[in-house]
């Protein structure tokens, strides 16, 4: 069973509030699930789905995924997906990355851009509100039915009220707050760093899903960390996570961040490419997986070695945390075994016997910071629909789409 992602969340509304708050949360449900997330008892939860699916408000689902199967008896309940929609705003250094998700869960359109690596934050913020103009009219959404944002930066974030904390990873965002980005957008936001937000949509959709306790670490360029604990994400005063500045050597390689010999100077892809270029010249990400697919012995042993290092580290991460999982994520995920195996046996050699964790790839590849946005926006959201929806309309059936720009379910289970 999943727990709520936050646990602030206010017990004297109505029945109805609830299920619809649970809806928008969690996506499609069975009756006995919608229940027991509402936190409603199962016979109130049949009077007010009633009530709800004669005004149009909650439908189910159409999608075949949500169709009967052995074990889950019925169609699942969802929100009436053509309420409205919610964005996910991936700012990267060098990417900006939009995806649209309608109120069942389903991603009906994306968009993506470049961005120069130094951008500032209002061309970036410019960029993005023209992103989900276009996403929107690639699903036929018209802006007012979008509910919210949530926005992914690439460094640290303090939450409540939000803001991009200084850092010399990304000096041109240091001080814009949500409001700021809720102005550009047009919409109410939701902000955090891009590690958290990849461990909460694999919390909510991947493989994190149904466990409260783990640990999601981004293999990439730089090296971040997602933490889950009690079915809650661990932000600290903002930045909690931050794996890869731990130090290893403060006699070591400077690090982006101004520090010296940080985890991530000797374990992210930038580091493997310098270890590998004496044998194989300037290497770019396809080639360094090409010969990880061959074999290729120096690329093996260098990935080989920094996975174990990172194994080292994420053992103390687990002394302390005692996850359940370690979600492996980011591009060098795609080596497999070849970066697991590593990191399993570092872990199980520096941590105690009985707290050995299961370590596993992630499963919603490139979009799971998206993702996270979106599940973060659809839980912080306020939004309760007031409404009835018109009979007769035809629902959206994210199964049958027919804009070209629509995507199928994709990374949503
Ligand atoms: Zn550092």
């Amino acid at each position: 069973m999943q727990r709520r992602i936050r646990m602030d969340r206010p017990v004297s509304r109505s029945s109805r509030d609830l299920v619809l708050t649970a809806l928008r949360a969690r996506g499609p449900m069975s009756r006995a699930e919608l229940a027991r997330h509402a936190g409603v008892a199962p016979s109130t939860v049949t009077g007010v789905v009633q009530d709800l699916m004669a005004a149009g408000l909650v439908v189910t689902s159409a999608h075949p995924r949500d169709r009967a199967q052995p074990g889950r008896p019925g169609l699942r309940l969802t929100l009436n997906p053509r309420l409205g929609a919610v964005a996910g705003v991936e700012f990267c250094f060098d990417r900006l990355r939009v995806l649209l998700c309608d109120l069942a869960h389903n991603v009906i359109s994306t968009a993506d851009c470049e961005l120069p690596y130094a951008h500032s934050s209002q061309a970036a913020l410019a960029a993005a509100r023209k992103l989900v103009d276009e996403a929107l009219a690639a699903a036929r959404m018209p802006r007012d039915a979008l509910i919210g944002a949530g926005v992914s930066v690439p460094g640290p974030v303090s939450r409540h009220p939000d803001e991009v904390k200084p850092s010399a990873i990304l000096p041109g965002w240091h001080g814009v707050t949500g409001d700021d980005i809720a102005a550009v957008l047009g919409v109410a936001v939701s902000i955090d760093n891009d590690s958290n937000l990849a461990a909460l949509g694999e919390h909510v959709w991947g493989a994190g899903r149904g466990c409260d306790d783990s640990v999601t670490l981004k293999f990439n360029y730089g090296i971040g960390c997602g933490l889950f604990a009690n079915g809650a994400l661990v932000r600290g005063v903002g930045g909690a996570g931050e794996i890869g500045h731990i130090t290893v050597d403060e006699r070591g390689p400077l690090c982006r961040c101004g520090k010296r010999g940080c985890l991530e100077t000797y374990t992210a892809i930038s580091a493997i490419m310098d270890a590998l270029r004496p044998q194989h010249g300037r290497l770019m990400l396809p080639e360094l997986m090409g010969l990880l697919s061959a074999r290729d012995p120096g690329a093996v042993r260098v990935v080989g070695d920094a996975a174990e290092l990172l194994g080292t580290h994420l053992a103390a991460v687990c002394n302390l945390l005692a996850p359940r999982r370690v979600i492996v994520i980011g591009p060098m995920a795609a080596a497999g075994e070849l970066v697991l195996d590593p990191i399993r046996t570092a872990i199980r050699r520096h941590i105690a016997p009985n707290a050995v964790p299961q370590v596993l790839l992630g499963e919603l590849g490139e979009r799971n910071t998206a993702l996270g946005a979106i599940a973060l926006a659809l839980d912080e959201s306020d939004w309760l629909p007031r409404r009835r929806v018109r009979p007769g309309a035809p629902s959206r059936d994210p199964a049958e789409g027919s804009s070209q720009a629509r995507t199928s379910a994709g990374g949503l289970a």
